[in-house]
């Protein structure tokens, strides 16, 4: 799914104008993409129609860059399909008893997350103790006890009872006098949907009458996604989603159908089998992954695509996998902001980079900072543009230089230099999360 939109968005840089007929052919594709994937009807057709309000073909400006505004107008539109509505009813409640119910497929992780849910509020003062209500899956239990015991959280079980909606009740009531503010009951799931499983869920839902349900799914799941989260919500009360097993190459298309399907928030992901390996959910984070942003294989090929010498190529892989970033990266990105050039392009698929040379108040403000940023950068040398040496590039005589040969006063030039050391963490933060590789020939695509 997040291939297709990147390929649709993808065309608009390839087109010679950017028209509306161009526009319509790129909304289409997602459009199709997004149907395709089982999101909802409605939801896309309100997509289409507000990046065409925005994007408003007649009203902008012809300096502006249309294929920026209309990925950015995209980008948007599928964060705000990720609002699942009111983040405060998934929100747990000090000094009450929460009881927390999780529902699933086989494998999806519940039993897992339920863990690593548990150690995340018990971190947070919160008092979990874990109930496992799967009868259906040999081991279920041992592996709940295995995990508990390991966050050292308090659980309950049985081995003999097979009545799942009994166990519950019985842990539940024991935690309730024990005075556990946080109950979580992990359920069954099987391998498909089925009847038998719903009522199940029903069942124990009324045996606890759970505060919050919180269904699991896999984020490789894809297309599937929407059926399974409907089943679950119509069965039970779904309040909020999880999406596991991010860490590998799903990229999570299905989270969009399971919000929609739900109409509830995605709260948290999971990153990986360890109790730490979770993250509160962020959306926007969430969609530039799923438009591959953040992909060093489609990084390697975007540069290979916009910089046609191949000696050049290699020079600016070489000083980017070293997280090397100099004045002169960021002047081309001021001057891609201005006007998106190749350089922005492949500079946008660094996760977090973008975001955070945008963010910088107003548009036109931004825009008047880097322009007085850029007059600066113009008065330095090469060696000081290439030069990522603090020491160098603090120099007081430098500074003063900096200052008279751009007509800037030298607390512009300061927080010239403060802007540049807080783009230079991010970019180097960003590139840390990347696999590097070594040159442009051989095998150097990691994705497969
Ligand atoms: P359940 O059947 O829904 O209770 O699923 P489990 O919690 O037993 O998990 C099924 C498998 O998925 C186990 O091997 C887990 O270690 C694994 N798993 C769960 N969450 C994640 C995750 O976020 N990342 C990865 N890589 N594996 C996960
Ligand atoms: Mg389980």
């Amino acid at each position: 799914l997040g291939q297709r939109i990147t390929q649709a968005l993808g065309s608009l840089n390839s087109a010679a104008v950017v028209d509306e007929a161009v526009l319509d052919a790129c909304l289409k594709e997602i459009a199709t993409a997004l149907l395709q994937a089982d999101v909802n009807v409605r939801l896309v057709a309100n997509l289409r129609n507000n990046v065409k309000k925005r994007v408003n073909m007649d009203q902008m400006a012809s300096g502006l860059n249309k294929q920026k505004v209309i990925e950015k107008a995209v980008f948007d539109e599928l964060v705000s399909m990720l609002d699942g509505g009111d983040p405060k009813k998934t929100e747990l409640r000090k000094g009450k008893t929460n009881i927390v119910m999780f529902v699933g497929l086989q494998g999806a992780g519940k039993t897992t997350t339920c863990t690593k849910y548990a150690h995340l509020w018990k971190k947070k003062g919160f008092k979990p103790a874990m109930v496992c209500a799967d009868t259906f899956r040999a081991g279920a239990f041992d592996q709940l006890k295995q995990n508990a015991t390991k966050a050292q959280i308090p659980f309950y079980g049985s081995y003999t009872e097979t009545d799942p909606a009994v166990i519950a009740q019985q842990g539940v009531e024991r935690f309730k006098k024990e005075g556990r503010d946080l109950i979580i009951v992990d359920t069954s799931g099987r391998h498909k949907q089925e009847a038998a499983l719903f009522e199940e869920m029903r069942q124990v839902a009324a045996a606890v009458n759970p505060q919050h349900v919180v269904f699991v799914m896999d984020g490789s799941i894809g297309q599937a996604a929407f059926d399974q989260a409907k089943a679950f919500h119509e069965s039970v009360d779904v309040g909020q989603v999880i999406i596991t097993k991010l860490d590998g190459h799903a990229k999570g298309g299905g989270a969009l159908s399971a919000v929609a399907a739900t109409k509830s928030p995605i709260t948290f992901i999971g990153t990986g089998e360890h109790m730490h390996e979770f993250e509160g959910f962020e959306a926007q984070k969430f969609v530039g992954r799923l438009l591959g942003k953040g992909d060093w294989g489609g990084f390697i090929d975007k540069v290979k695509d916009v910089i046609p010498e191949e000696d050049a190529q290699q020079e600016l892989i070489d000083k980017i996998s070293k997280g090397e970033f100099t004045l002169r990266i960021m002047y081309e990105q001021f001057a891609n902001i201005m006007k998106m050039g190749p350089m922005g392009q492949v500079m946008s698929m660094i996760p977090g980079f973008s975001n955070a040379l945008m963010q910088q108040g107003s548009e036109k403000e931004s825009q008047a900072k880097i322009k007085r940023y850029m007059t600066i950068m113009d008065s330095m040398t090469d060696k000081e543009l290439d030069s990522s040496s603090s020491k160098l590039l603090s120099e007081q005589t430098r500074i003063m230089r900096w200052a008279r040969g751009s007509g800037s006063s030298v607390q512009d030039v300061l927080l010239l230099m403060e802007e540049y050391k807080r783009l230079a963490k991010v970019f180097s933060t960003a590139m840390k999360g990347m696999k590097l590789p070594k040159n442009l020939k051989g095998d150097i695509n990691p994705r497969n």
